[in-house]
């Protein structure tokens, strides 16, 4: 199996080393050297944790040598999946699966990591739709059991099925929904978070009360404003915004504390400041 992945980042970076684990034969693409070295720098610290701990089957190195790293689109012309996970835009994304459906082979498989882009959308762009589906893998990766296969309109029965079994010789858990904004995951989540963050803007009660209650009374791992600025204050409001005019109702709109606080610069863990400072 010849295995894909676009954007070394976060996510890509993730994925390419759950396949690699798995022992599929990895690319990994990205625009520039300088990105690709970061990846591959956070999946080698992340195999030696592992291995260190006993939880790897092969040598850190030995999984480490079935991905190779290129800034060339090209070198996916015989993979079997190519799975996407770059900028959370739509039109870059397009653009993107414009071009790949025309490098990857006709019988190659196209997956998008998209949090909250249409399915649909990105097949059409791609001009293979029956071949295209969403993979949405959770972060951190080589952690979290789900894989979200998000189905399109026009996504094929032997698409759907190679893509489960896949994610399966991974180790995840796959469970398949229809493609409707924010799948299940996000259209279940972010309006518990954005709720968190009205109530924060209401002066309900402080941010470590709204997240005390939520963990000790709820049993969640962590609060919803902790969790917010893990995620990102930004990519909280884009995909609140996404379910806002994809869905059409007024239940979903972002709350104004939270587009103030983007505004401000203040998007969580990854600009040092949100609700809480890191
Ligand atoms: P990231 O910023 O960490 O990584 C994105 C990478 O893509 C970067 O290295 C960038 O250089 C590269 N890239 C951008 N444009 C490219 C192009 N045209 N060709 C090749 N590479 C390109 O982002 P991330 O957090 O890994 O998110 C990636 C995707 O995964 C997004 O669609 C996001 O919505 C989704 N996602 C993110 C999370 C999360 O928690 N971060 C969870 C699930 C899904």
């Amino acid at each position: 199996m010849k295995f894909g992945v676009i954007g070394a980042g976060q996510m890509g970076g993730g994925i390419a080393q759950v396949a690699a684990q798995s022992g599929f034969d990895v690319i990994v693409q990205d625009v520039q050297q300088e990105y690709l070295d970061r990846g591959r720098g956070v999946i080698e610290k992340s195999l030696n944790k592992l291995h260190e701990k006993g939880r790897l089957d092969a040598t850190p190195d030995e999984v480490l040598g079935r991905i190779k790293f290129t800034t060339h689109m090209q070198d996916f012309a015989d993979c079997d999946l190519v799975v996407e996970a770059i900028v959370e835009n739509q039109a870059v994304k397009n653009a993107l699966f414009e071009q790949l459906g025309g490098i990857v082979k006709p019988e190659g498989i196209l997956a998008s990591n998209t949090s909250s882009i249409p399915i649909t959308a990105l097949a059409s762009a791609s001009g293979r739709p029956d071949r295209f589906i969403g993979m949405h893998f959770m972060n951190p990766v080589p952690l979290m059991a789900l894989v979200e296969v998000i189905r399109g309109y026009a996504t094929s029965d032997e698409t759907a099925q190679f893509v489960t079994q896949t994610a399966e010789k991974m180790g995840k858990t796959p469970l398949t929904c229809n493609d409707f904004p924010g799948f299940v995951s996000n259209r279940i989540l972010m309006p518990m978070l954005n709720e968190a963050i009205q109530c924060v803007m209401e002066g309900v009660a402080e941010p470590e009360a709204i997240d005390g209650i939520m963990k000790l009374g709820m049993n969640h791992p962590m609060g919803p404003l902790t969790l917010a600025d893990f995620i990102g204050l930004d990519t909280c409001l884009s995909i609140m915004e996404v379910l806002h005019m994809g869905l059409g109702d007024d239940k979903y709109r972002p709350s104004p504390l939270l587009r103030k606080m983007v505004q401000a610069g203040l998007l969580g863990r990854k600009s040092g400041e949100g609700f809480y400072k890191y």
